[in-house]
């Protein structure tokens, strides 16, 4: 398949694209989900480099697929029993033209050096897309936290700070939450950096608590960017939230956050899920409750059916892209919504689309949502809100200063605003209006390869 569709590229070019895209499969084996991000941005690239011929000649698309550091280390920590356990862990640093490498942790059993890979890769265009200064890293562990005690989280944070410490710094790299990480990880992590540096250095994670460093809002900002650029998406089709019917998948922090900015605008949400399975709520999701179960006591979606009552049906297994919506919120993970999950809700009418998650719908279901007519928003642009917001809990921290919550969220809503701008207007002046997702690949490659070549061979 051609590495240029829908936007054929001078044979030059094309033979470029897939020169590298090959090498970067042979490079880079076992690591489907990199090879996928890669593929999709490469895929928006063609018209670009038909036009820069400038980029070709520097070989920016085989300088930006490879990242500037792979650091892979043990972490080994002891559960409350008294057993040694061993986990791996990973820090991309990805590309730092345009800042310190910025990008969150993830803990889960199924991270590995590919999927670290694809979002630190990811995480480049979206803090291009931010206007901040931020580079693109990612990092994590395969432990999995599910289960396991305060005690036992503590000690493994700390084991796994005691090794990456050193290779960070509020000026160098700079993690934040992703999956299995969120403010109590952070608190672990940000205790254990301070003991071994012996320096109280806000500004070298976000998501920190408000009382230490941390933003207000930042707790909410990815949930609530990817509400407020769909509300953009809307505008163009004469609409917005009001009395929308929505669907949310997953219930961390993306989703929980998600459905409080949708119902702020109107809309009414009836589902969320984690792996086990998703609840369908007729009256809409009860956030007090929900918030309840998932972040104090820190329980499953099936727990919230239970307490909920009879409006609330949870359905172990189970696709909850099966529930009709008019906009659908995928916000848990990679590759959870398929090419079939995209026909079903297509059929049921869906009319936006916001990736809350990184990468949570298949290319072939992307295909058929903008086949469709369906508005589509890429997790690098709808759910860049959050680093933006670390990006502003940063500047808090350079300047030791603390914003309110309205100023933070005013400045995330004009972000958001500017993010989806910048998209349409990119994907319009490369011949492909209303194509989100070149219009968002676009606009990052642009200015981070403008800072490549400003900045040399490096
Ligand atoms: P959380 O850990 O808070 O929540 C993750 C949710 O997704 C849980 O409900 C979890 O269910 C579910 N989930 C995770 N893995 C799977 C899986 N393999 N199959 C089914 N469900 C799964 O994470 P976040 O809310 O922070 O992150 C969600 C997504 O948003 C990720 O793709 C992340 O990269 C992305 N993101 C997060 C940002 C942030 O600021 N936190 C910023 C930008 C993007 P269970 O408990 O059963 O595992």
């Amino acid at each position: 398949m051609p590495l240029s569709p829908g936007t054929p590229a001078s044979p030059a070019t094309e033979a470029v694209l897939k020169e590298s895209y090959e090498r970067i499969l042979r490079r880079n084996p076992g690591e489907p989900e990199f090879h996928q991000a890669v593929r999709e941005v490469l895929e928006a690239l063609a018209p670009v480099l038909d036009r820069r011929p400038e980029l070709l000649d520097a070989k920016i698309v085989d300088r930006i697929t490879e990242p500037e550091r792979q650091i892979i280390f043990r972490v080994p920590w002891q559960d409350d029993k008294g057993e040694i356990h061993v986990n791996r862990g990973f820090r991309v640093e990805f590309n730092g033209v345009l800042g310190p490498y910025k990008g969150g942790l993830r803990f889960h059993p199924t991270v590995n050096l590919g999927i670290v890979k694809f979002l630190g890769f990811e995480q480049i265009f979206k803090n291009a897309l931010t206007g901040l200064n931020i580079g693109g890293g990612k990092g994590g562990s395969d432990f999995d936290p599910h289960g396991r005690s305060d005690a036992e989280v503590m000690r493994f944070c700390q084991s796994f700070m005691t090794e990456l410490h050193r290779h960070l710094g509020e000026h160098t790299d700079v993690p934040a939450g992703d999956i299995g990480v969120g403010g109590r990880e952070i608190g672990y992590l940000f205790g254990q950096y301070r003991r071994l540096a012996n320096r109280w250095e806000a500004g070298v994670l976000t998501g920190k608590g408000l009382a230490w460093g941390g933003s207000a809002g930042r707790t909410e900002a990815t949930g609530y960017g990817s509400v407020l650029f769909t509300a953009e998406m809307l505008k163009l089709r004469g609409e917005d939230l009001e009395g929308q019917q929505a669907v949310v998948s997953g219930s961390g922090n993306v989703a929980i956050y998600t459905v409080e900015k949708a119902q702020a605008l109107g809309a009414n949400v009836v589902t969320v899920s984690d792996s086990g399975g998703y609840v369908v709520d007729e009256k809409g999701i009860d956030l007090d409750l929900l918030k309840e179960v998932k972040e104090v006591r820190r329980l499953r979606v099936s727990d919230y059916a239970e307490r909920r009552g009879p409006s609330a049906r949870y359905v172990p297994g189970g696709s909850v892209w099966d529930v009709p919506a008019d906009i659908a919120f995928p916000s848990a993970t990679e590759n959870e919504l398929d090419a079939a999950a995209a026909a079903t809700l297509i059929r049921n009418g869906v009319k936006a689309v916001s990736e809350g998650a990184n990468m949570p719908t298949t290319p072939d279901a992307v295909h058929l949502f903008q086949e469709a007519g369906v508005s589509f928003g890429p997790g690098k642009a709808a759910n860049a809100g959050g680093v933006a917001t670390s990006g502003l809990e940063m500047a808090q921290n350079a300047g030791r200063a603390i914003w309110s919550f309205e100023q933070v969220e005013a400045e995330l809503t004009r972000i958001m605003k500017a993010v989806h701008d910048e998209c349409y207007e990119t994907a319009e002046r490369y011949g492909a209006p209303g194509d989100y997702v070149k219009g968002a690949n676009i606009a990052g490659f642009e200015r981070v390869s403008d800072a490549i070549l400003a900045q040399g061979l490096i």
